[in-house]
């Protein structure tokens, strides 16, 4: 730089902070990398199977029936893995673009208890949809917000108690959460429509909450295998709930089961 000021040199400086791209970059990282490794499992042991039945388990009719359920079992934990998967994609993808339908969120909720019901006789837990008076529709997807609801109750049902109880409450409020993000000026919110989910399972301990919604984050992994998890589920709702500009509140407490909440708002 010069010394006097007229002809001194200009410099610009342009700062960029890099961390928020670069922990995107992680995360996704990340993902394809967990995700990878939950296809491989199964897989691995597909493999096995198959190597075993054209090996040494040729002949033995015993073994081939028993290893043929196994590999069934695997092979239906990677479809349901994929499944998933696609279907995380496609919501993120349409993340931006706000739903336009009415949706009346009751007969949204009385088809997904309809329909879990023959899976909920199985563990003997009952379901129960509780309405305190009409709410209005809410502008939403209506494929989403079944997918949504389905994630909740299927949770609820697998992770409760069994032989337990399962709640749906749904009501409307004119208290607006002030967490709710902000609405469109040409589309107010005049009041909101809560969805609860409750169980009387065994409920999860204060440090997991605010995790829960990570992908493939589980408490107890090997238990969420066993009843038939992606460890997907939460992280498909708490998509949905972002592009439908609503909330999603968790409480839970130890030996008292668990309440999810889905605050969705009502707009003009
Ligand atoms: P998963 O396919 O493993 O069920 P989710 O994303 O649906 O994956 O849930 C993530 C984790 O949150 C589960 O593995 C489980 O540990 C916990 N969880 C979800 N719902 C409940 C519930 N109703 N009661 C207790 N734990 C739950």
């Amino acid at each position: 730089l010069g010394t006097n000021g007229e002809d001194a040199a200009k410099v610009m400086m342009v700062l960029t902070d890099l961390t928020e791209r670069r922990q995107a970059e992680r995360m996704r990282g990340d993902f394809v990398a967990n995700a990878s490794h939950e296809l491989r499992t199964p897989l691995a042991t597909l493999i096995g199977f198959i190597e075993t039945l054209r090996g040494p388990a040729h002949d033995d009719a015993a073994a081939r029936d028993s290893f043929l359920e196994l590999m069934q079992q695997q092979a239906d934990r990677m479809s349901r893995l994929v499944r998933d998967l696609l279907s995380l994609s496609a919501i993120e993808r349409n993340e931006h673009a706000p739903p336009q339908a009415p949706v009346d969120i009751t007969a949204v909720v009385e088809r997904v208890v309809a329909a879990l019901r023959l899976e909920a006789a199985k563990k003997e837990v009952t379901l129960a949809v509780e309405t305190a008076g009409p709410v209005r529709a809410v502008i939403g997807d209506e494929e989403q917000l079944t997918q949504l609801f389905q994630n909740l109750i299927d949770n609820a049902v697998k992770y409760g108690r069994t032989g337990g109880r399962v709640r749906i409450h749904i009501d409307e409020s004119p208290d607006i959460p002030p967490a709710l993000p902000q609405a469109p000026r040409e589309r107010p919110v005049l009041a909101v429509v809560r969805i609860a989910v409750s169980d009387d399972g065994d409920g999860i301990a204060p440090e997991h909450l605010p995790r829960l919604t990570e992908r493939f984050y589980r408490v107890d992994p090997a238990r969420s295998r066993a009843v038939g998890g992606t460890g997907l589920g939460l992280a498909i709702v708490k998509h949905i709930i972002n592009r439908h500009r609503g909330i999603l509140r968790i409480d839970s407490r130890p030996g008292q089961g668990s309440t999810f909440t889905a605050v969705l708002p009502i707009s003009q």
